[in-house]
């Protein structure tokens, strides 16, 4: 058989497997980034743990064609530079395809983690079948990739996708990216935190003040007050959801997508946020075929990541 071997690096855990052409999953690793210092260990240890792989099939007999990548942070468009790394202390501007592949002794390709998510969802999992699609992750940030015509596309420097930095009040809260008022600062968990504290601080009576329940304040306590029919916290799901909205039908309107994903620990609470997030698409979204556009949930969970970094390898013969 051949396989790839599929990586995806995360703030918590480093996750490694087989792939098959198929996109069988096989021979699972994970072992905790905390454990990596610099990015010269980080480096070590991603080869050690893709070597371990590797030498396991050949012991049976199969064949490794390459090892693919996923990484927190900015890569540049052909996939060799790291810019920065997210939630590492790995430095700037680190070659990291060609030291991977020195270490790992394969052919190995890299791209941002939610590029390489978009593309296995768009493998095999909701964007299946579909050439056009725009992945959106809600959690402690809002990233998003972009596939047009079944290919990661990244953009000149790399930057594309950057769908959390949408302007969504001009003159709204400061964003960690240095501008105001972007989606991020509404649509991640920050942002239900801020939004609830905001009405808290107005003296609004809720759940989220009252009952030792739903304290401390974080995004999973306002779902679950929402779900109360708490007055304060359906409130930010509905500035959640259009914030979402209006996010979307500009992704919409630039790209035409065919499907948009939404995926990220945050987009559990979708139910709560869809009805002022279809409203706010349907008001903005570009003629009757921008409107009709699906948001749908993603279908691999953690797997979109090995997934979509396989894939990068499976696709250099296609
Ligand atoms: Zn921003």
């Amino acid at each position: 058989m051949e396989y790839a071997i599929g990586i995806d690096l995360g703030g918590t855990n480093l996750r490694l497997a087989r792939v098959d052409r198929e996109g069988r999953i096989s021979s699972r690793r994970q072992v905790k980034t905390a454990q990596f210092h610099s990015s010269p260990e980080l480096i070590d240890g991603i080869s050690r743990e893709a070597r371990a792989l590797i030498r396991e099939a050949e012991h049976a007999g199969d064949r490794v064609l390459g090892a693919g990548i996923g990484v927190p942070g900015g890569v540049n468009p052909e996939g060799e530079i790291v810019y920065f790394l997210t939630n590492f202390p790995s430095g700037r501007d680190i070659p990291m395809r060609r030291l991977l592949e020195e270490k790992i002794g394969c052919r190995t390709r890299m791209g941002n983690d939610a590029n390489i998510w978009a593309y296995g969802e768009g493998w095999l999992g909701a964007g299946r079948g579909r050439k056009n699609l725009v992945l959106i992750t809600l959690g402690t940030g809002v990233g998003g990739g972009i596939i047009i015509d079944g290919k990661i596309h990244a953009g000149h420097s790399g930057i594309a996708g950057e769908v959390g930095h949408i302007t969504i009040e001009p003159e709204g809260s400061p964003c960690g990216c240095g501008g105001r008022g972007c989606l991020e600062t509404i649509a991640a968990a920050g942002g239900f935190i801020r939004l609830a504290q905001e009405q808290l601080d107005r003296g609004k009576p809720s759940l989220l003040s009252r009952s030792e329940e739903f304290k401390p304040l974080s995004a999973l306590n306002v779902f679950r007050a929402a779900q109360k029919g708490d007055q304060v916290a359906s409130e930010v799901l509905n500035r959640v959801g259009r914030a979402l909205g209006i996010g979307i039908s500009i992704v919409i309107n630039v790209l035409n997508p065919e499907i948009i994903i939404l995926g990220g620990g945050v987009a559990e609470a979708r139910e709560l946020f869809t009805p002022s997030m279809v409203e706010e698409i349907k008001l903005r979204a570009f003629s009757q075929k921008g409107k009709e556009t699906q948001v749908v949930p993603p279908l691999l969970g953690e797997d979109a990541g090995i997934l979509g970094a396989a894939r990068l390898i499976f696709q250099i013969d296609e």
